[in-house]
């Protein structure tokens, strides 16, 4: 669903040059469960914008279901991104002055889907997410797990195929962060929706299909802890299984 081709980015403030992304090659596939992990700093959630189409790379080529983003006019990417592409932040990014419901309705007002049609499908998306009693309530009611779940709501809201989520757990505690990692993963396993996140957690690492780890810009593909230990493991066990053989 995504190709990356040596994207680079540097940010100009002024005589500053900033080189932040410097040629990152790199696949998502239809279906696939991406962790983005990387110190702070490194550069994460500017690629993450860039998938995103939110921010544009200062080189290379970024390849959306084959199409070329780069050629495509500021129109035709605001309607692939509304159509194909969910959002999720850390700082959950709710509205505060609108109620529940009409935050998840929001992506549907861009979309233009008609009222009667939002409300039901803002109280479905809800539901999913256990806050279907909660709609009339205002961002501010809500706890950080439970604005995280609207806002996983909201994302879904017009059918995305992909989902981004740039550390969509980082000011949960770990009980609630493992529920909306569940939720998460049943979208990614039930209903196929694409997910990159990124994380700050590699005890995490597990759970994902694939780890892209970004250092100084580029991709790291050294090996991680947890890999190397279940390398071992596995090691250890087949080495066991020939004993007995
Ligand atoms: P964190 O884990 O702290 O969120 P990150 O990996 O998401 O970090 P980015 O936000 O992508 O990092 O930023 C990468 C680098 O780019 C940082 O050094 C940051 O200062 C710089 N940067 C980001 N946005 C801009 C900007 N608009 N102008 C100049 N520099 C920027
Ligand atoms: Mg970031």
């Amino acid at each position: 669903i995504v190709r990356l081709i040596d994207i680079r980015k540097t940010y100009f403030t002024g005589d500053l040059q900033v080189p932040v992304l410097k040629g990152i090659n790199a696949t998502v596939k239809r279906g696939e469960f991406v962790g983005f992990i990387g110190t702070s700093g490194s550069g994460k959630s500017t690629l993450l914008n860039i998938l995103g189409m939110l921010d544009v790379p200062t080189g290379g080529e970024y390849f959306l279901e084959d199409i070329e983003v780069g050629q495509l006019s500021d129109v035709e990417q605001a309607t692939i991104r509304n159509r194909k592409i969910g959002f999720i932040f850390q700082s959950f990014n709710l509205f505060p002055h609108l109620s529940v419901e009409e935050n998840v309705e929001v992506p549907m007002v861009y979309g233009r889907v008609p009222g009667r049609i939002r409300r039901k499908r803002a109280l479905e998306l809800a539901q999913r997410v256990g806050l279907g009693h909660r709609l009339g309530h205002r961002p501010t009611q809500l706890s950080g797990g439970e604005c995280q779940r609207i806002a996983i709501a909201r994302a879904l809201s017009n059918n995305p195929a992909f989902i981004l989520a740039d550390e969509p757990t980082g000011n949960l505690d770990e009980k609630t962060s493992d529920e909306i990692m569940k939720l998460f993963h049943q979208l990614n396993r039930e209903q196929g929706v694409t997910i990159v996140m990124v994380t700050h957690n590699p005890a995490l690492g597990p759970h994902y299909d694939k780890i892209i780890r970004l250092r100084d810009g580029r991709i790291d593909d050294t090996l991680f802890e947890w890999e190397v230990k279940a390398l071992e493991k596995k090691m250890v066990a087949e080495v066991e299984a020939q004993r007995k053989t």
